[in-house]
């Protein structure tokens, strides 16, 4: 039995899907935190910031703190808080803005004269001045980070644009791609998580439901991984890359936590 102690979770497809709860994963992660094992979420949506997922994590049951919720909105601000930046200019929505400036970066939504950085994510409000003045201040040669490259969002009935879409635009129109892309399969918000809870990539399995988001992002991070088919991905689908462990649902890989 590997006994993994530490359990790194994706939200959408696992703790639930189109908004309803997904109970079956729910339950395994209660009696795993009530047997001490160790949680902590990464997602790839920059909307919301951590302190709103708290609320939401704690009224489903779940064990949440604002350091245990790494979202790629946190991810990307903190990238850039490490690498000196201070003004940013953000096409985002308000949990971008939240952790940018809870970063320490002075986050701006009006189009500035000069910046360090252009963040891009998700952005439900998008627009053509605002891609003007991303790609303005990127071909100038600002720091330029993608939340994520997510073309589409999980959606009941039709697939939505994601920050993917809004990063290629910017790329088009400034000749530049991203010089750093947080969120999955980017192994940044994985190792993030794993510094919050003081865990080594051994101790620890991340569960997820996309293959090339989740479980590559584990796999680059040497963390080993269970797919379940609680979401996108489904057992008819070809496994590449391929995860450590799949399961209907993490209720039915218990075991796997000795
Ligand atoms: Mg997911």
């Amino acid at each position: 039995m590997p006994g993994y102690r530490v359990l790194l979770l994706d939200m959408d497809g696992v703790l639930w899907r189109g908004g309803q709860p997904i109970d079956v994963n729910l339950e395994a992660i209660r009696t795993l935190a009530s047997r001490g094992v160790r949680i902590a979420y990464v997602t790839n949506n920059s909307t919301r910031s951590r302190r709103s997922y708290v609320e939401r994590l704690r009224a489903l049951g779940l064990p949440a703190s604002v350091d245990t919720v790494v979202t790629s909105g946190y991810a990307a601000s903190t990238y850039m808080a490490r690498r000196g930046v201070r003004t940013v200019y953000v096409v985002g929505e308000d949990g971008l803005v939240e952790e940018a400036r809870l970063a320490g970066l002075e986050p701006l939504e009006e189009c500035p004269d000069s910046v360090d950085a252009v963040v891009v994510g998700l952005d439900r409000g998008f627009n053509y001045g605002k891609l003007d003045c991303a790609a303005r201040h990127v071909r100038r040669g600002a720091l330029y980070v993608a939340t994520n490259a997510d073309p589409t969002l999980p959606h009941p009935g039709e697939p939505k644009p994601g920050a993917g879409a809004m990063v290629a635009a910017i790329s088009v129109a400034s000749g530049r791609e991203p010089d750093f892309t947080a969120g999955k399969p980017n192994p940044w918000l994985v190792e993030l998580a794993l510094e919050a809870l003081g865990a080594e990539p051994g101790e620890a399995l991340l569960v997820g439901d996309r293959l090339d988001t989740d479980i590559e992002a584990g796999r680059r991070a040497g963390v080993d991984t269970l797919l379940v088919y609680t979401g996108v991905t489904g057992p008819e689908d070809p496994l590449d890359p391929e995860p450590t462990y799949t399961a209907g649902s993490l209720l039915e890989a218990l075991r796997l936590f000795g």
